[in-house]
């Protein structure tokens, strides 16, 4: 059996094509060659200016690269009976390959993870000094020496955090995928605030009360306690506050507010952030140990406008005042590097502008082309930083908030980044965001309600099954509520 796909690189369509008799790792050739080709577009297709090769005999490998019919770069190698070990030993071969055709490297090497730090929590629990689990992250992984440093020193704090919950703890997730305009690197299932969509806040409002009812019963049986909730999804802000209110009645009612040490409310936008809604915020803080994200993502407003913000960061500024006038002190603010058209000093204000707003924690994001994301179909109207920039902003990003007392605590990656870097959470001692770290080590069980929902339940040998809400809105509103029926 033969699989082909190429990849289009921008304008010079540079078009890769690959041939394989076996359909091993195929996700990790994908991946690392949209490593090396930023951008690209992988798809099944014939014939290509660098043509690849694989074939699998048994243990035996050979991957050969072409470019107009000549043999450019051969590889053989051995597989071993370790599927893991495996998959690293191919991903090296075709990194090597890789590299020789772009003369590149790349600071994550081979690590096709979202969650690195997973990777080096056994390092960390087995207590291997630094120095060998930093090379044996580069020798197995390709990781720069820079970076796995970098990844010991984040999964060392992670570790210490969830060292604080013990294994009960559980999160629960509220999700309303709803925001006032979609931004141009969505790629989530938001729904924009139509008038079509207006009209259901009250039944969505509705059916999250009712699975969350279900829901309680379930933390219950399970024997869990909720210790950081997540309002997020979208904006949530949008579904009004008398709606908010109903469900903080519902959780105050249901849960044992003792336990909760965290409730983040992604406020996200300041379009959906006012007096009433930090009002009834205020109300509920102390008992829900309440963490507001503003988020700019940049101080550039020319930005903000290309992104399809309905904002200035002056209205983020005035959010920031108005929060901290309602007695919110752990703010977290979201900034993205590599947002289009921006250059290295865009970023560099945002992070001044940002500090100046003395937030608790900064998210740290770059930029990510994502499939499902209006980006997707006109990144080619923008420019954007090359990846030497957005690596060297990001070491720059991580000095200066070190330096102003901001300690990176949990770290995640997503497919398509610019260069294939990371997004790290910073955080103000005592202000790290407990939901953001339990989500990435997949050790408790995540109870997720609203639509496109996703609850996670670990089970013993760390077997997890995730179970899946509808995306839509009106699908999710009549499930629920015929479920209700039933
Ligand atoms: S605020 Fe977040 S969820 Fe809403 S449109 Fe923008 S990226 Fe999507």
């Amino acid at each position: 059996m033969f699989f082909r796909f190429f990849v289009k690189r921008g304008k010079l369509e540079l078009r890769i094509t690959y041939c394989s008799n076996s359909q091993k790792f195929l996700y990790d050739f994908q991946h690392i060659i949209r490593a090396f080709y930023p951008g690209a577009e992988l798809m099944f297709g014939n014939g290509g200016d660098i043509h690849f090769e694989a074939h699998f005999d048994g243990f035996n490998v050979r991957i050969q690269a072409e470019m107009e019919n000549k043999e450019i770069v051969v590889k053989n190698f051995i597989l071993t009976d370790d599927d893991h070990e495996s998959k690293r030993i191919f991903g090296r071969n075709l990194y090597d390959i890789l590299k020789t055709l772009t003369g590149k490297e790349l600071p994550w090497g081979i690590l096709t993870g979202i969650r690195p730090t997973k990777i080096v929590y056994p390092l960390v629990e087995s207590n291997l000094p630094d120095k060998e689990a930093s090379e044996y992250l580069q020798r197995e992984y390709y990781i720069s020496k820079k970076k796995s440093h970098f990844l010991l020193e984040v999964a060392k704090n992670e570790t210490n955090i969830l060292n604080r919950v013990d294994s009960s703890a559980a999160c629960l997730y509220i999700g309303i995928p709803i925001c006032p305009t979609k931004c141009l690197y969505c790629s989530f299932s938001c729904h924009e605030l139509t008038k079509r969509i207006e009209s259901l806040l009250s039944l969505y409002t509705q059916a999250l009360l009712t699975e969350l009812e279900k829901t309680y019963k379930l933390i219950e049986e399970n024997k869990n306690k909720i210790v950081a909730i997540y309002f997020g999804g979208g904006s949530p802000a949008v579904i009004g506050v008398q709606n908010i209110k109903r469900i903080f009645e519902s959780l105050f009612a249901n849960l044992d507010v003792k336990d909760i040490r965290e409730t983040t409310f992604e406020a996200g936008r300041p379009d959906t952030i006012n007096r009433e809604l930090l009002e009834l915020l205020a109300l509920y803080k102390k008992d829900f140990n309440i963490r507001l994200c503003i988020n700019p993502q940049t101080s550039n407003d020319q930005t903000l406008k290309i992104i399809g913000r309905n904002h200035t960061f002056d209205d983020i500024k005035k959010a920031f005042e108005l929060a901290k006038e309602y007695g919110f002190e752990n703010i977290n603010s979201d900034v993205i590097l590599g947002l289009p058209n921006e250059i290295e000093e865009d970023f560099k204000k945002t992070i001044y502008d940002v500090l100046n707003l003395g937030p608790a924690s900064i998210t740290v994001h770059t930029l990510s082309i994502k499939r499902a994301s209006l980006l997707r179909f006109k990144w080619q109207n923008y420019r954007f930083m090359d990846e030497h920039t957005v690596n060297s902003l990001l070491d720059w990003a991580r000095a200066i908030l070190k330096e102003r007392g901001y300690i990176p605590y949990y770290m995640y990656r997503q497919k398509n980044m610019i260069g294939n870097f990371e997004n790290v959470g910073y955080s103000k001692k005592g202000f790290e965001g407990l939901y953001n770290v339990m989500i990435m080590q997949e050790k408790h069980n995540i109870y997720a309600c609203g639509a496109k929902a996703v609850s996670k339940f670990i089970f013993e040998n760390d077997r997890i099954e995730r179970m899946f809400n509808p995306a839509d809105i009106q699908i999710y509103i009549s499930r629920i509520l015929n479920i209700e029926k039933l």
